[in-house]
Parts: C-alpha cells; structure tokens; sequence
C-alpha cells in the first residue's frame, strides 16, 4: 500500500517513500571510472537512466583481501576483521598446507537480506553466499555468478530447475575461463557472457512478476568475467592492448552493453515507488594481482632462504643481459600448466615432459623415470593446483618465510617457532625476519619499465601470536602498484619470469552505489562511503536497521531515511 507522508525534518519538503519495496542490483567488480566514461559517451543508456534519476555515491572496497573477502563484507555489512572471513583457502598451518573453505558460514552474522517471515525475499544468483533458513522468499545460488563458491541449489528446491528450464542455461557457469592469448577462446567466452546476462534479464524480468517482492536482489557477474579477460582489449596502456589482433570489437565494453541491456529489462518491470540500488563491491584494474602473489613472491621467497638456487625460470642472481621478450604464446596449453613447465630444471627430456602432459600425468611419468628432488612438487590437494604458492609447500618447514596461496594481495607467513610446528624463526627476531622479508619485496622492480612492484607491506595482525582466530593468517601484505608485470627483478635475487600473463584484468577498491528513491535528488551525489554500507543502506530504504554489532552504515540523506515507515 502507498502511503504518502512528508519528510520529519524538512516537514516543507513533500517526499513520496512508501512501501519500502528495493530492487538491488549487483554488478559484480563493474570498473568505476570506465563506467562512467561508458555513460557519459552513451554506452549503457539503462544505467545513464538510472544515475540521471537518482543519486552516487563512490564507495572505498576492502583494504586488504581484494577478490577474496569483497562480497562478504558486503553481505555481511562487516568488515573482514569483523566476520574474520578472508579467503576462498585456509592456510593450515598444523600440515604447512591450505584447503578449500568456500564461503563464510554466515552463523555469526547472516546475510543482511534474511530477514525473517515478515518480508518476502528474492535473492536471485548472489555470489558466496549460502542458503538462509530466514529469507521468507527465493533464494536461487549459483545459476551463472561468477565465483559463485557454492553449490547450484535454490529454495523451493526445483526453482533452479524450472529457471533453467523455461529461458535456458548460464552457459558461462563456472566455465568464465578464457585463454587471454587465444581470439577464439576469448570471443567463445564473449558469446557465453552476453548471452548469461540476456537470460539473466530476462530470469529477474519473469521473478519479479511472480511475488510482491520487498526486496529483489541480484548480481551480475558478467562484467566480472569479461574484465578478467578482456581488459586488455580495452586498455591502450596494456602491454597486450588488442592482441591477438584478430579481434578487433572491444569484448569488454561489448559485454557491459549487454548487462546494460539486462539491466533496462529490470528497471523497466519495477513500478514507480520501488526504489533501485545498484552496486558494485569492488572495481578493475591491470591484471598487478596473479603473477606477483602467485609467482614472484613465492620465488622470491624461496631464493632469500636458499641463495643461488631457483625453483621457476629466471636468473639465480642481477644480470646486466637484455630483458627476454614478453611471452605471449605460452608453450603450454594453459597458464598453471606453463608455469609448471618453467619449473627449474637442468633435465631438458623432464622439460619437455612437463610442457607435454597434464600436470598429474607428468607427476607420475617423472616419478618413474626420476624426478629432481629439489624442484617444486605439485600440490596433493588437486582443488588447490592453480596455486603456485602451494608448489612450494614442501619447502616451507625450512623456510623462514613463504607466500600463502592467494587470489588477490600477496601473503606472507613467518615460520615461527612456538607457532608453526617446524618453526625456525624466533619470536625475538620476528620484527627484524619481517623487515627483512618486507625490504626485499620493496626491492622487486619491472626490469621493463624500472619502476617498483610493490606499493606498499604491511602488517596485518597485531602480533606474531595473535589469539584471535578471525586475524588474517599472513604476517605480512602486500600491496602491488597498479601496474601489470611479467617479470620481476631483484638486485640480490635476480630476475624471476618472464611468463605469460594469467588474465589481463585485476581489481582495485574503486566500487559505486547509484540509489534511485523519492526524496533523492536526480542526479546527485550522496555521501562516500565504504562497500560495507551498501546493505545499511538497502535496509535503511526499507525502513529497517542494520542490526548485530555490525560496522555497515546508511549513506542516505536524513530527510530520505526520516520518510520511511517500518
Ligand atoms: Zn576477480
């Protein structure tokens, strides 16, 4: 029912906010700056509409954990150090290993969008989440979301089914891979992102007829996969600007053109009152995130503690020879099976057997005819293959320090007697072991431009034996610059790389929220804020708080929240 009142502290003001109904959409790691360009050059007319309409705001994603903690603090309306939900993979430090964890159980803290049997829910594909038994509505998981961290189940139970059944697949389900140096790879997953996004328009377009929702959310990953891949279609400053140059279109945009198009399928099935909150949790950048928390930092690692020796290709110590060209073809059919290739190795028949056989064959047929002892081993947990910190696990026991498996910033974990059950560095030299460690990462530079990798290392916990079991594992974190690199060079350590670039987009902390309410001026600008107050947010235009000790906070104007009835 509409209910018109006026504003509580601008009683002159007539404001139309009424029956609290939001539509949220997700648009998963959209690139802020980028989106607006797109905007304002009429790219994505829907959500040109949209921000004419309603009001901005920049939001500042996680500091720390991006890619890996982002949706959590978003759902959770907590801060990482909050829920102590940091990563996909627990470091497991009783076996100097990691394991899949998934999402985070969300015991402590629900989804903020469980909001129990007075309120009818549809939460449609959210990313990392679980199902709730407090959202009186739908919950759909996994139907195409990128990262989804969960199993394709929905509530009622054959509500995924029959999704599927009446408009079809998501055809990029975890299958948003592409080969960057391949056309052929990179426009098949072109074709499977734009057509998830039309079938995902269309899904909301059907949902949203189906109830009198009070909150509809979704998230589209498209944007997401696409950025992965196609950023350097997009991007004049990357070293892989339009290459292969078989493919002319730009994918990247191509691919937010179709979420736009989705989008204008939402917006117009929502009436007048319902207020639309569309978000972002994070944003895109350079790919500055896989090579150096997966590759050099790990081997980097390795050769502080055993000098002159290296486990991937490079040089065990400076060299004034000319910087080898880029790989831009990898001599193997995929990225972690080439870096497993360049594994250091003096053996050319074992060279030549690690490009040719899929990892695990490789293992086996090595096995028999002798491996070298001292190389890197292929990690037993096969989930975790991708992660070359993990090949490197064996050698963690005599290490004073190594990189932890990431996805996003680099881990650094000290070997730390008392801690560790090998531990070798003791706790009255773990200041002067992290200074150490932080100096040298500071000391990796692009030998291609000469500029430095890292931004910046810092200390994550508050000390070495932290007995809080929701502190991020890593002793210290590192902040890469912004800028992509495929080989690193340090003035001890030599040169690590080249290799060939893993995905060409990365992420930054840059993410949005546009807000479309009544009493929202068209056009403006709201408050910054921070990703952990989108959901605040959402409920504050539903005329609920955000309850539970939780760090989130409304970014609505007063006169807007003072409007709404619960
Ligand atoms: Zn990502």
């Amino acid at each position: 029912m509409d209910i018109r009142i006026g504003s509580r502290s601008q009683p002159e003001t007539e404001v139309l906010i009424v029956k609290r109904k939001v539509i949220a959409i997700g648009l998963d790691s959209a690139p802020r700056e980028l989106l607006s360009e797109w905007m304002a050059n009429g790219h994505l007319p829907n959500l040109k509409r949209l921000r004419g309409q309603g009001g901005w705001a920049d939001l500042k994603g996680v500091p720390f954990g991006v890619a890996e903690a982002s949706w959590t603090v978003l759902w959770t309306g907590c801060h990482a150090r909050t829920h102590g939900y940091w990563s996909q993979l627990d470091y497991l430090p009783e076996r100097y290993g990691a394991a899949w964890h998934y999402t985070y159980d969300y015991q402590e803290f629900p989804p903020f969008y469980a909001l129990g049997p007075s309120r009818r829910v549809c939460a449609f594909d959210i990313p990392q989440v679980q199902l709730s038994d407090a959202v009186n509505g739908y919950q759909v998981l996994a139907y195409g979301a990128h990262s989804p961290q969960t199993a394709r189940v929905s509530r009622p139970a054959d509500l995924l089914d029959r999704v599927i059944e009446q408009h079809g697949d998501h055809p990029a389900i975890l299958n948003d891979f592409a080969r960057i140096w391949r056309a052929d790879s990179l426009k098949s997953l072109h074709k499977r992102l734009v057509t998830g996004a039309e079938r995902r328009g269309a899904i909301c377009r059907d949902l949203l007829r189906e109830d009198d929702w009070d909150l509809f959310l979704t998230v589209f990953g498209e944007v997401h996969s696409g950025g992965h891949h196609f950023w350097h279609l997009n991007q004049p400053d990357h070293p892989w600007y339009q290459y292969p140059a078989s493919i002319k279109e730009d994918l990247m945009l191509d691919t937010a053109r179709a979420v736009d198009r989705a989008v204008g399928t939402v917006l117009d099935a929502a009436d007048e009152n319902t207020a639309v909150v569309a978000f972002s949790q994070e944003g895109l950048a350079p790919n500055n995130l896989d090579i150096p928390s997966m590759a050099f930092l790990p081997e980097l690692l390795y050769r502080m503690n055993f000098p002159g020796k290296t486990c991937l290709d490079g040089t065990a110590s400076p060299t004034n020879a000319p910087v080898p060209p880029e790989i831009r073809f990898p001599i193997s059919l995929g990225w972690t099976r080439d870096i497993w290739a360049r594994r250091s190795d003096d053996s050319a028949l074992r060279r030549v057997l690690r490009h040719a056989l899929p990892m695990e064959m490789a293992q086996k047929v090595l096995r028999v005819i002798g491996d070298d002892p001292d190389g890197l081993d292929y990690p037993k947990n096969h989930d975790c293959y991708i992660q070359v910190p993990l090949w490197y696990s064996k050698f963690w026991p005599q290490m004073k320090a190594f990189a932890l498996p990431s996805f996003g910033d680099g881990y650094v974990r000290l070997n730390l007697k008392g801690r560790e059950p090998n531990g070798i560095v003791h706790p009255d030299d773990y200041d002067a072991v992290c200074d150490e460690v932080a100096e040298a990462i500071l000391a990796l530079r692009n030998p291609r431009t000469g500029r430095p990798l890292a931004a910046d290392v810092i200390r994550p916990r508050s000390g070495p034996f932290e007995d809080d079991a929701k502190a991020h594992p890593a002793d210290l974190g590192v902040l890469w610059h912004a800028e992509p690199a495929d080989i690193a060079e340090h003035p001890r350590h030599g040169r690590i790389g080249p290799f060939p670039h893993r995905r060409s987009g990365g992420h930054n902390d840059h993410a949005f929220m546009i807000v479309r309410a009544p009493g929202i001026a068209p056009g403006s600008n709201l408050a910054d804020g921070h990703t952990v107050d989108v959901s605040a947010t959402i409920l504050d235009l539903m005329g609920l708080p955000l309850t539970g000790n939780r760090d989130g906070r409304s970014l609505l104007p007063r006169h807007v929240t003072s409007s709404v009835v619960a």
